[in-house]
């Protein structure tokens, strides 16, 4: 007889433990417990049942327990909990779900998977039948049937974070009829995004018809309405709550294994928790993040199922080096995709590390080909190293693919240098010779090596109101589209000529429509000896997507004469 393996909880994290175990080990006895009535579902294609792109909600179960038993010979017992850990008898208590009946089951090694429970705040009106939380199949069957009942014509999603916006959107695209208002207590939607990079998801959220409030939390649920904190009421007949998930540790706690300082089960290199035969993966853990060195929680379906392989082929002596994470993920919305991977500026400043950062705007492929589109791309790297931390894609085109390099590019611990030398492929229809990303490192190295100066996208406001000296380079007829109100207009066709405009005594701010050509206007005039020169990140382009969203929703003054997306 082999090994008895006992394994809580049956998704991500659980149900690949148990498949590979099993494919290292014909002989062991492997038996899952799920609470719910479902494994092996897809949690990240939820929301997509809310718009009909997965019409039928059975098409997110992947598979069943009979086919767990016939196919790998794996049993799998869904309605059942597991409700206590016996280290000492090493048993666990299960409780039938259907029959109330109780029992106790032995194993050899135990591995804990129960994932992590959204966040209820203890507000008034949380209990009531319309506040509704999405992390299984029953969940979001309960809230498509809720919404599309004919009762509801307002919804109120409650979070930002990358559950909530994926609900809300594919509520809207659900065409049916919803006044969709999505409430996010920070200033901004989807923290892996820096401020200035999410203000571009904050305009695709509005254009196609959101109600998008940030800064403002929830205070009281009412039966038709909410109240937030500043008292603003929003009606909803549904509410969907996605603030957040808190790691389930109850039953690992009560059986005094070692909570972590973050709130997740602490766990070694080899997903052991404080018991050596019991391990513990995926959303209920703690990870070391490789970046900050410092204990996080990583609520993600890579990470769950690599720490799953990781734990199953520990139990069986096959060593594994544990590289600790750097947060990777990806996220469409409505017509444009986002992507971001390692540190933003944000979390590179809190972790007290010496960044930089570039920002452009390419062309996601070749100019001339149909459906170009304006590619953001922001790269986060270490100073003096050249280090990479992290970066943010966001455009219609293929972000994840520009994510993941400069993700690889993390692990490997790779500089601005490797990232300008790297050799990917090229064809029109999918990029531009020069890769967006070598394009970064060119523009990062510059700026590390003191080639030229640059400000960010979010100090131009400030310019404009202290009347700075703000130079437009780009040509007349794109000038009098849309301008910032104080830009002078040399377009860089005419600069040689009009050089005696510019002065020499004060800083001057240079911009294009995307930064490219205000650098080679900065080149050129610092070649003739100026030296007090900027270029501004972002350019027009940047700076009409970060000033859009709240010149919408504030009444402050507009720092354009009139908005240019393309
Ligand atoms: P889970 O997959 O949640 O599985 C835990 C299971 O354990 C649950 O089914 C629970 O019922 C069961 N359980 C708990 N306690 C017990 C007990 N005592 N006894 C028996 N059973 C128990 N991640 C991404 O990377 N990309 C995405 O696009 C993405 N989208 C998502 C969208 C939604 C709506 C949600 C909810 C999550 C999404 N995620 C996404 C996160 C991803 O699903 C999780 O990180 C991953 O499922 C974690 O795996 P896990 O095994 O730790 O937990």
């Amino acid at each position: 007889m082999g090994k008895r393996i006992l394994i809580v909880g049956g998704v991500a994290g659980g149900a690949s433990v148990a498949a590979r175990v099993r494919r290292l080990d014909e002989s062991a006895e492997i038996i899952m417990f799920e609470k719910g009535p479902h494994v092996s579902f897809s949690n990240c294609c939820l929301p997509n049942h809310l718009s009909g792109m997965i019409e039928d909600s059975e098409d997110l179960v992947l598979m069943n327990p009979q086919k767990f038993k016939k196919q790998y010979n794996i049993e799998v017992r869904v309605n059942h909990e597991v409700i206590k850990i016996y280290r000492d008898k090493k048993t666990v208590l299960v409780r039938d779900l259907i029959m109330g009946e109780e029992y106790e089951e032995k194993y050899d090694k135990l591995v804990l998977s129960p994932g992590a429970k959204p966040i209820i705040p203890d507000i008034e009106g949380c209990d009531k039948p319309h506040v509704f939380t999405i992390r299984n199949v029953v969940d979001i069957d309960k809230l498509n049937r809720y919404v599309k009942s004919g009762k509801v014509k307002d919804i109120a999603v409650i979070g930002g974070g990358f559950i909530g916006v994926e609900v809300a959107e594919n509520l809207q695209l659900a065409n049916a009829g919803f006044n969709i208002t999505l409430v996010e207590a920070a200033d901004q939607i989807m923290t892996s995004f820096d401020y200035d990079m999410a203000q571009i998801l904050h305009k695709e959220m509005i254009d196609n018809g959101i109600n998008l409030i940030v800064g403002d939390g929830i205070a009281k649920i009412a039966d038709d309405y909410i109240e937030l904190v500043s008292g603003k009421q929003i009606p909803a007949q549904a509410v969907v709550m996605a603030i957040g998930v808190k790691p389930e540790t109850k039953l690992a706690e009560e059986a005094g294994l070692e909570i972590g300082e973050t709130g997740g089960i602490k766990v070694d290199h080899n997903y052991l928790t404080s018991d050596k035969d019991i391990y513990a993966v995926g959303d209920a853990i703690e990870v070391y993040h490789k970046l900050t060195h410092t204990k996080t929680r990583l609520p993600l379906a890579g990470p769950a199922q690599r720490q799953a392989r990781a734990a199953a082929d520990h139990m069986y002596g096959i060593p594994h080096r544990n590289t600790g994470v750097i947060g990777s993920l990806c996220v469409k919305l409505f017509d444009i995709n986002a992507a971001a991977t390692g540190l933003t500026e944000k979390a590179a400043k809190k972790a007290g590390i010496q960044y930089d950062f570039v920002y452009i705007i390419p062309g996601d492929i070749v100019g001339i080909m149909p459906d170009n589109s304006p590619f953001h791309f922001k790269l986060i790297y270490e100073v003096p190293t050249g280090k990479i931390l992290g970066a943010q894609a966001i455009g219609k085109g293929n972000v994840t693919k520009r994510i993941d390099v400069i993700a690889t590019m993390i692990m490997m611990g790779g500089t601005l240098e490797d990232l300008k030398e790297l050799e990917l492929c090229y064809a029109p229809a999918f990029n531009t010779a020069k890769d967006p990303v070598n394009m970064a490192a060119l523009v990062g190295l510059n700026i590390l090596n003191g080639v030229f100066k640059q400000v960010p996208v979010y100090k131009v406001r400030e310019l404009v109101e202290n009347n700075a000296v703000i130079i437009d380079v780009r040509e007349r007829h794109e000038y009098e589209a849309g301008h910032l109100i104080n830009a002078i207009n040399i377009p860089l066709s005419e600069l040689r000529e009009r050089v005696s405009e510019i002065p020499k005594d004060v800083p001057v701010y240079l911009h294009c429509r995307s930064s490219q050509r205000s650098y080679y206007a900065i080149m050129a005039l610092q070649n003739m000896g100026f030296k007090n020169l900027y270029n501004i990140s972002g350019s027009f382009l940047g700076i009409c997507l970060y000033e859009y969203y709240n010149d919408k929703v504030t009444d402050r003054k507009k720092i354009v004469t009139k908005y240019n997306f393309r």
